[in-house]
């Protein structure tokens, strides 16, 4: 057996072969560029791109991609071959600096949101350095992000990584505060668990909802679900286990670290996490996950599904982002410290986070919304849509000892004081109530949890980066210009709690009476993409995100209008898909069966004269619910066809809300009926016993 440590990373450049194959001088100047974002000089980028060639043709590749994260949700690529014609009819393979440098692809097919009728079509994708090339399937993959050519970025790496500048920019500046003169640079880190269904790939085939739209539209719950809570931390089957072997490897190989895999709450329900890394590190790793997860599904004969909800009636999947903050050298800052100074600086930190998050309520909700993500926050799943910060019992009480100057219970009797008292040693919180917080303080770490299975993790940091910045900005102008720091600090740190402690909850998000709670709090129930996503053009988020160069004005338009149509595009696919399986396929099988109940009807009583109840009252059911759905398809098809005609974003996400969808729902409760009373040989496509339950 090969080992992992021979094997991992095999197919990336990472630091070690730069080492190996780039001549010291251009090393250290790339190793600058990474480190620290000083400008790359042509020669070097000519020298890393030789070098790059060379490694990857040794390995096989033949073509090389800039590899980007347009508006779309999923990656994009063009390949272009190495080769070269050469005098005599042959070939050279080569690569310049400038070709790794900058890419051009034609920007005209990928969302724009306007921002392309305003400017040139063309685009270009410019290579991320700090995130290595790699190699899948023979070609050599840049990380790049990619901009229209006047600048506006038309993608999500951009923009990620200015929310990574703007929270260095600020967070330095509080740590110069505190006489820290020697950290250079600050950055977030994330650890993004990935939540999944496995389903066997000869029943998925079947399924025109799971494969046009990702979930099933129909379905009736099988007799079990996750009632037993025999799933979660279950025993893993083989074929599932297999699975997951191959893709740790396949993901080890592409240098991403891979650590946990576990069977989750839902039947068919999966797990999988890695070690955390530089944000736009993650967010490159998190997108190769889920590719590499989709395809090697395919070599073991399932399909991995990544939609939030793929079943009704089980838990859905969600993608927890872990998320912290920390220096060059090595200092996470939201790790309470040993010293009364680190401490201090510590619950400075800490009280950002938690002024950010409710100063931005709207912005992380929206971060994360999407039509697929709508059916868990505010769905009664966990979590709900409204945005709370979970502390503990603990920390929560060392806050409120501070903000009304008593002692702290359980800690000594004296009065906690800043940056002279240590802080006690928080027990790690194993409570339940934990689990179900939208944002969970987890030690050294927030745990942002209301990012469903697919979505791309940049949107969420990208807020949530540019929410704490701002505070830090706001934190460092207050107290440079403060006479005694140590007073400054300590007023600063109560008011920030008193201020903002509404939005810390620390008791059990499920509970119905902590959504009334919330409401009376003030905190926002943003049930679905359309309430949210209009409200990234307030005035509020606009100032904050081009303040601090996150976006233009222009880029947070675009972007509005590009997440509300991809919302409005997946449920009118959906929608149309059912209007599909309900004319094609359920109508007519639910018909038959009735009908050829009654053949049976009139044969039985022509020989017995027998009553026939069951089969009338089948009969009388389910010709009325045959009517219903018929009736209910027509009105589906009525809201679809006046979708058409609503050409603005924000008023086609409200009539998908306040139309399209309920009418969905009504022929869906139609159809789960007819299919819980109709024989299973007549039933069109696999039932939801099969796929839950049919990997073995
Ligand atoms: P759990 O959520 O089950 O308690 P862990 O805390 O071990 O599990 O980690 C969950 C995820 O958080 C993993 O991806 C892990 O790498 C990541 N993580 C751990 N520490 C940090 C940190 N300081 N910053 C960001 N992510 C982290
Ligand atoms: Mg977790």
């Amino acid at each position: 057996m090969e080992k992992v440590t021979d094997y991992f990373g095999c197919n990336v450049f990472d630091d070690r072969i730069m080492k190996a194959t780039l001549s010291e001088k251009v090393y250290k100047s790339l190793k600058r560029t990474i480190d620290r974002g000083t400008p790359l000089d042509i020669s070097v980028a000519n020298a890393v791109a030789a070098a790059m060639k060379d490694w990857a043709i040794e390995k096989g590749a033949t073509h090389y991609t800039h590899w980007f994260q347009p508006m779309t949700g999923v990656t994009a690529e063009k390949h272009d071959s190495f080769i070269s014609p050469a005098p005599d009819g042959r070939v050279i393979m080569e690569f310049s600096g400038k070709e790794l440098v900058k890419g051009e692809p034609d920007a005209s097919s990928f969302p724009s949101g306007g921002l392309r009728a305003t400017f040139e079509a063309r685009g270009y994708t410019a290579w991320d350095p700090t995130s290595y090339a790699f190699i899948k399937d023979g070609t050599l993959y840049i990380p790049t992000a990619f901009c229209s050519y006047t600048g506006e970025a038309l993608d999500k790496k951009v923009p990620l990584l200015r929310s990574m500048d703007a929270i260095n920019r600020q967070a330095l500046r509080i740590l110069r505060l505190f006489g820290n003169t020697k950290v250079k640079v600050v950055k977030t880190s994330v650890g993004p668990e990935q939540e999944y269904f496995l389903v066997p790939a000869e029943l998925y085939a079947q399924r025109k909802d799971l494969i046009m739209s990702g979930r099933t539209l129909f379905g009736a719950m099988p007799p079990k679900g996750q009632e037993l809570e025999d799933h979660y931390f279950g025993s893993i089957k083989q074929k599932v286990s297999e699975y997951m072997a191959d893709l740790d490897k396949e993901l080890w190989k592409l240098g991403i670290l891979a650590k946990t895999k576990h069977n989750e709450v839902a039947p068919a329900q999966h797990e999988l996490a890695p070690i955390y890394s530089t944000t736009n590190i993650a967010a490159d790793h998190n997108q190769l996950t889920m590719e590499v997860m989709q395809k090697t599904a395919k070599k073991h004969g399932l399909v991995c599904l990544l939609h939030e909800k793929p079943f009704a009636g089980v838990n859905g999947s969600g993608k927890h982002n872990n998320w912290s903050l920390s220096t060059d050298d090595g200092v996470n800052l939201l790790s309470p410290g040993e010293t009364p100074y680190e401490n201090a600086q510590f619950l400075l930190f800490l009280v950002a986070v938690i002024k950010a998050v409710d100063d931005y309520q709207d912005l992380l909700r929206l971060s994360v919304a999407t039509a697929g993500n709508d059916h868990r926050l505010g769905a009664n799943e966990a979590p709900p849509a409204v945005i709370s910060i979970f502390l503990g019992d603990e920390l929560t009480g060392v806050l409120e000892a501070i903000e009304k100057d008593i002692p702290y219970g359980g800690y000594e009797k004296e009065k906690m004081q800043l940056g002279v008292d240590v802080l006690p040693k928080f027990s790690k919180d194993t409570t339940d109530r934990n689990r179900t917080s939208p944002f969970a303080f987890t030690g050294n770490k927030f745990e942002f949890r209301m990012l469903g299975s697919s979505n791309s993790i940049s949107c969420a940091n990208i807020h949530l980066n540019g929410a704490v910045a701002e505070v830090l900005k706001q934190f460092a102008d207050e107290l440079e210009k403060a006479d005694d720091f140590s007073t400054a600090l300590h007023d600063l740190i109560r008011r920030t709690i008193s201020e903002h402690k509404r939005i810390i909850f620390n008791g059990n998000g499920y509970d119905d009476a902590w959504i009334e709670e919330a409401e009376r709090r003030g905190l926002l129930n943003m049930k679905t993409t359309a309430d949210c996503m209009p409200r990234i053009c307030d005035k509020k988020n606009v100032d904050m995100l081009t303040s601090h160069g996150i976006f233009t004005e222009a880029e947070i338009y675009s972007r509005r209008d590009i997440m509300l149509e991809n919302y409005v595009k997946a449920v009118n696919i959906e929608a149309l898909t059912m209007i599909d399986m309900a004319r094609k396929e359920i109508i007519p099988a639910v018909a038959k069966f009735a009908s050829d109940t009654a053949k049976g009807v009139s044969v039985k009583a022509s020989v017995s004269g027998a009553e026939c109840k069951y089969e009338k009252r089948i009969i009388s059911e389910l010709s009325g619910l045959v009517d219903k759905m018929d009736e209910a398809t027509s009105a589906l098809e009525e809201a679809a066809a006046e979708l058409k005609g609503i050409g603005e974003a924000v008023p086609a996400s409200e009539f998908v809300r306040d139309n399209i969808l309920p009418k969905m729902d009504v022929l869906r409760i139609a159809a789960d009926k007819a299919e819980t009373l109709t024989a299973e040989d007549y039933w069109p496509f696999p039932t939801y016993d099969k796929l839950l339950f049919g990997v073995k």
